[in-house]
């Protein structure tokens, strides 16, 4: 038996980020996974259990104080395995990577404990004589009991002869544990799949024949919108569970996406575990002990779900693998196409990535044979792509014409209400006007904690800052020149729905963005909605672009098509372009031929026009020559720092130190641009600068970006750094 426990300690410190050995009390059993707490300095932590060894250099070991949750493993020793590879490649502490595979904090409070119920069993095996004929309730009770063997205790309806029949011992009350049933209800008809085109018929053979081989192998799902990726996905899991494989299904925001959901759950019923952050802490932990004991075999879940514990892994699915909600926006900063990768490597599981809009990265693994590219170029039941027209915003002015909508557009608006079919209208900016301005001197009300201009809303009669949430009265009178001419500027999804309605006050139109779907379960409401045909347009921020199959729509229209051109990203036309496309592909899925309208004042940037063309190869070679140029991902190697503090002068020092020590130890063999504000230069009072390091190699990039933290935290200064990696 061995009598040293090493335990990571739970504290996220990169001070502290190692293991820590502890001595196993005689009467503790202690195992690998579990959950502890233990002694550390003067306070009592909690812990995880990673290894156990016979002896340890250090002396004077203390013992672990408690072994939590009736000594239940809370991590798997392949998760164990993903998080220390997952440490490595993010360079942050093992213990941050371990919260996000836990199912709850590690605290002996928010852990629920198992369901039970409580069943009534005979002890007797026939009804003694001496119950008399009298006491009819308890031989009625006892007989039921004795033929049943078992009866659950809520289904008796009389508690005095219960009572009665335990007192005089004929009858016994037991608990037992409920295995959860989860959170998705079973569904009685299961529907068949429909019969496969040739192209899904052959993306399927691919990935199958994979299957049988069993190698771990990549492959990449390319699919115009519409052609039928979720139908191979759902064969390919059939094809999984008949070999007696688990299945993960990842997709965006799982809260977007309640079609797939159903969509699934139709097809596999409760064999289905749904795995999100908005699930309650009941229901995420029946679903992670669904999970864990194997009764869930596939798991549908947001990037979250890439770490749960199933432990016949066999195939991982990134749907839209390319959408921006697979990076984490907090630490650890991950990306779920890297900790897939990884997983593949910990479990030797089939990956498959799809999307009709790859990202540059999985798209040029797939030209550099890394990853095995299927197509499916066409629509399913030979419905066509639709058709997009560009509108050219600025002519658009010069005729006069400077409503937000266009003359080409609102024609098309009003023919779509007329053959009373459906449209979509993207823009993606909330709020009701961009800012406030004076007309006089020019002054534009900031938000006083961040460095942004604040958003005008007209539901509040308020100004919101879109960062930090805070609010504030609209001015009646400038502050800086006391001028009363403030007027409202530029155009959000609630001035555009204003619009929308005074143009065609007969249209009944729903709006979704962040400000109308704060309630639970009210994303799936409004498309519920919508797709029940309750709304005739739906205008929306970029919510609206995923997914969505509503055969009666027919109209996307996309106000502000180059919006997002402007935004100081490497990313900002992959993005435009990935947008569009997927916007675009909302039109012309059911029998009636769809048709798209993009306006814009920047008409023939290359992201506009190759989303015109459908045509995402002409996208990828322009915008790989502009990654060359700029030596950005996926063709160099790229760390962003972002450096964060209240105190601007320290902010400022530490970033000179860490620069210096990069440029230092790097060399020539990287760019370090930086460091220089943020964009959003200061976020609730913090202030934002950052350094980016572009390297060929990614080896040396990294293990340098770890010496110099190293030598940042010896000196302990109080600036925060955050690292992004090639994002
Ligand atoms: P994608 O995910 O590629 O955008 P979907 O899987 O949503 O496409 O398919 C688009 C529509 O076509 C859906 O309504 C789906 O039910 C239907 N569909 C998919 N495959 C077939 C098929 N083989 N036969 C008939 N309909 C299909
Ligand atoms: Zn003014
Ligand atoms: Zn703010």
């Amino acid at each position: 038996m061995s009598s040293i426990a090493e335990v990571y300690v739970d504290l996220a410190l990169p001070e502290v980020d190692r293991v820590f050995h502890y001595s196993v009390p005689a009467d503790l059993e202690v195992q690998v996974g579990q959950a502890v707490r233990v002694p550390f300095g003067r306070r009592s932590v909690f812990g995880i259990v990673v290894g156990l060894c016979g002896e340890s250099a250090y002396p004077n070991l203390k013992d672990i104080s408690a072994v939590l949750y009736d000594g239940e493993t809370v991590i798997t020793e392949e998760q164990l395995t993903l998080a220390r590879l997952l440490a490595d490649y993010y360079l942050c502490p093992l213990s941050l990577i371990l919260r996000q595979m836990l199912p709850f904090r590690l605290d002996s409070n928010a852990w629920p404990k198992p369901q039970v119920k409580k069943l009534i069993v005979p002890v007797v095996d026939h009804l003694p004589e001496d119950l008399p004929a009298r006491a009819s309730k308890q031989r009625e009770i006892l007989s039921l009991v004795l033929r049943l063997g078992q009866v659950p205790q809520e289904e008796i309806d009389s508690v005095t002869a219960l009572k009665q029949l335990i007192v005089k011992g004929y009858v016994r009350q037991i608990t037992v544990p409920v295995n959860p049933e989860g959170a998705v209800t079973a569904v009685n008809q299961l529907v068949r799949p429909p019969e496969l085109t040739v192209e899904q018929t052959k993306a399927l053979e691919s990935l199958t024949r994979a299957l049988d081989k069993g190698d771990p192998s990549t492959w990449l799902l390319q699919g115009v919108t519409g052609s039928g990726k979720t139908e191979v996905y759902m064969q390919l899991i059939a094809a999984a569970l008949e070999r007696q494989q688990q299945c993960l299904m990842l997709v965006p925001e799982i809260s977007l996406t309640p079609q797939m959901v159903a969509r699934f759950q139709a097809r596999f019923g409760n064999r289905i575990a749904v795995w999100h952050s908005g699930l309650t802490p009941r229901e995420r932990f029946d679903e992670w002990r669904r999970i864990r004991n194997g009764s869930a075999q596939i798991v549908i879940g947001a990037r979250s779900a890439i770490f749960v514990p199933l432990t016949r892994l066999g195939v991982i699915i990134l749907d839209e693998e390319h959408d921006q909600s697979y990076q984490q926006d907090e630490n650890p900063r991950y990306h779920t196409r890297v900790v897939a990768q990884l997983r593949q490597r910990t479990t030797g599981c089939l990956l498959l990535f799809g999307s009709a809009t790859p990202s540059l990265e999985t798209y040029r693994a797939s030209e550099l044979g890394k990853c095995q590219r299927l197509e499916l170029k066409e629509r399913v039941s030979d419905r066509p792509l639709p058709p997009v027209h560009v509108v050219n915003m600025r002519e658009e002015l010069r005729a006069g014409h400077k409503a937000p909508v266009s003359r080409r557009l609102e024609y098309a608006i009003e023919r779509c209400l007329e053959r009373q079919e459906q449209a979509i209208i993207l823009l993606n900016r909330r709020g009701f006007a961009n800012f406030l301005l004076c007309l006089d001197c020019g002054h534009v009300p900031y938000c006083s904690s961040c460095d942004i201009s604040l958003t005008y809303h007209l539901s509040t009669n308020r100004l919101h800052c879109h960062y930090c949430g805070q609010q504030q009265p609209v001015l009646s009178v400038c502050p800086e020149c006391g001028s009363d001419r403030l007027r409202t500027q530029g155009i959000g999804t609630e001035r555009l729905e204003a619009y929308l309605q005074a143009r065609f006050p007969a249209a009944r139109i729903g709006r979704m963005d962040r400000d109308t779907t704060t309630g639970r379960n009210a994303h799936a409401r409004i498309l519920q909605a919508f797709g029940q045909g309750e709304y005739d347009i739906l205008v929306g921020t970029q919510m609206i672009a995923k997914g969505l199959d509503f055969p009666r729509v027919t109209l996307v229209g996309v106000v502000g098509a180059d919006s997002g051109l402007h935004v100081p990203d490497f990313r900002s036309a992959e993005r435009t372009f990935q947008l569009l496309t997927q916007v675009a592909g909302r039109a012309g899925r059911g029998d009636s031929p769809g048709e798209v309208i993009l306006q814009a004042f920047n008409t023939n940037h290359y992201a506009l026009e190759c989303a015109r063309n459908h045509d995402y190869l002409g996208f990828y070679r322009r915008e790989m020559q502009m990654r060359q140029q700029g030596f950005y991902p996926p063709l160099g190697y790229m760390i962003s720092m972002l450096l964060t503090n209240e105190d601007e002068r320290e902010l400022i020092a530490d970033a000179a130190f860490v620069a210096a020590k990069l440029t230092e130890l790097m060399g020539a063999t990287a760019q370090i641009i930086g460091p220089t504000p943020c964009t959003v230069s200061k976020l609730k009072n913090s202030f934002r600068w950052q350094i980016m390091i572009k390297a060929g190699e990614r080896v040396k990039l990294r293990s340098v970006c770890k010496q110099v933290l190293e030598l940042y935290y010896e000196t302990r200064r109080r600036t925060q750094i955050m690292l992004d990696f090639d994002a």
